[in-house]
């Protein structure tokens, strides 16, 4: 889509760090990381948010999730853990309007969700 960010970090438009990618899901660290570990994992389809996944988009998603687990073993914080977090729409602080799931890691997170 035409003025996304992230569409256009994925046609390359726009210069990332990209720590996984295949023809469907890219992967890239965090222009402002929150964690020491900060990743990025997006499907290349742009879908808007969370709340526009449709029934068809069910095997996507889930592979988004094998890609973390994944990402999560190549960066060795599978043992200690990690966080995954997806913001939607403007109550839940979604900035980027490309779906994407937010990797967290390298240090003990916060115990309070909000
Ligand atoms: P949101 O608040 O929408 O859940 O998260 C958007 C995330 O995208 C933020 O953590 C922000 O730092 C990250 N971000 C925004 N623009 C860019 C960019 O151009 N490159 C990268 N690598 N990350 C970005
Ligand atoms: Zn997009």
């Amino acid at each position: 889509m035409e003025d996304c960010i992230f569409c256009k970090i994925i046609k390359g438009e726009i210069p990332s760090n990209k720590v996984y990618e295949d023809e469907e899901i890219l992967a890239f660290k965090d222009i402002n990381p929150a964690a020491p570990i900060h990743i990025l994992v997006i499907p290349k389809r742009h879908i808007t948010s969370l709340i526009e996944i449709k029934e068809e988009d069910e095997k996507l998603i889930a592979k988004i999730y094998s890609v973390i687990n994944k990402i999560a073993k190549d960066m060795q914080i599978d043992q200690k853990g990690f966080r995954v977090i997806v913001n939607c729409g403007e109550d839940g602080g979604q900035e980027v309007g490309h779906l994407h799931f937010h990797l967290l890691a390298g240090k003990k997170l916060g115990e309070k969700i909000v």
